[in-house]
């Protein structure tokens, strides 16, 4: 049974994701700072939860990536998926945002990620039967958004890492892909206003929002067979909005 690590899998595209890779028969990990009811759903329902395993942890205790790993490991054995999903987004122009949400946001959207793939690229090497690392990032790391600086170079910098550590990884079998969508309905975009969502709508192609499900659908996809020759790449899931 294949293992994909997936974090902030308790609500948003995180919960869509683990219901969608226990559906396809994965052993399926994930961590929030909190458990929800879709995590309790997934610890209690008969036909998952014995290939489910939460734990609760802050992915900016960098430290404890390792040990975080290992736990995983030790519940749904070796590897074979890391899924970057977890992170934040909060508003506000550069010249009167506070440091500390600076720091706080690069801390959980990329220095975590970064952490979370060193500690899976020791595992991949020390294995070496192949794998998958997929990033989720956003379009916002590519075009920028007025008011979301510290997001946006956070996940540019996941985009960055995303092509090196694939040249890094390739050579035993290992992917590292990004997935960047749009604008998905999520708590995260719930801040977003009534204004600002029908600007974007009228600006996309598809001429809607994007959903949890859309991104799951890339998300399965480069975790199959078929995307094996896939690697280093950026992938938008944005209706067009970006073309
Ligand atoms: P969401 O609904 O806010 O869910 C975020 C998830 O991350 C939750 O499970 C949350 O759990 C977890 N999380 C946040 N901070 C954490 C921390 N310090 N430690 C552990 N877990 C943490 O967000 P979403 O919309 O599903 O977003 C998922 C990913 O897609 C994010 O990387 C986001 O940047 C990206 N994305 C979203 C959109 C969008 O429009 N929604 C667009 C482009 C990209 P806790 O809060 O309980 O910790």
């Amino acid at each position: 049974m294949k293992h994909v690590v997936i974090t902030g899998g308790s609500r948003g595209i995180g919960a869509a994701a683990v219901r969608a890779l226990l559906e396809e028969g994965y052993f399926v990990s994930t961590c929030s700072r909190a458990p929800t009811e879709h995590i309790r759903c997934f610890e209690t329902d008969p036909a998952l939860r014995e290939r489910f395993y939460y734990q609760p942890f802050d992915l900016a205790r960098i430290e404890e990536y390792e040990r975080f790993l290992d736990a995983c490991v030790a519940r749904g054995g070796p590897l074979y998926g890391l899924v970057n999903n977890a992170g934040i987004a909060q508003a506000g122009v550069l010249a009167t945002f506070p440091l500390v949400d600076c720091e706080r946001i690069v801390r959980v959207n990329l220095i975590g990620p970064l952490a979370l793939s060193r500690a899976a690229a020791r595992h991949f090497l020390r294995h070496r039967r192949g794998g998958r690392i997929i990033n989720i990032s956003s379009i916002i790391g590519s075009r920028g958004y007025t008011g979301l600086s510290a997001y946006s170079a956070s996940k540019a910098g996941l985009d960055g890492l995303t092509r090196s550590l694939a040249r890094e990884l390739g050579r035993i079998g290992v992917t590292v892909n990004s997935i960047a969508p749009g604008y998905v309905r999520t708590d995260m975009s719930a801040a977003l206003s009534q204004e600002d969502l029908q600007q974007i709508v009228r600006r996309t192609p598809l001429g809607r929002l994007g959903e949890a499900a859309d991104t799951v659908a890339l998300l399965k996809f480069l975790l199959s067979e078929g995307a094996g020759f896939i690697t280093g790449q950026v992938i938008f899931v944005d209706g067009g909005l970006s073309c």
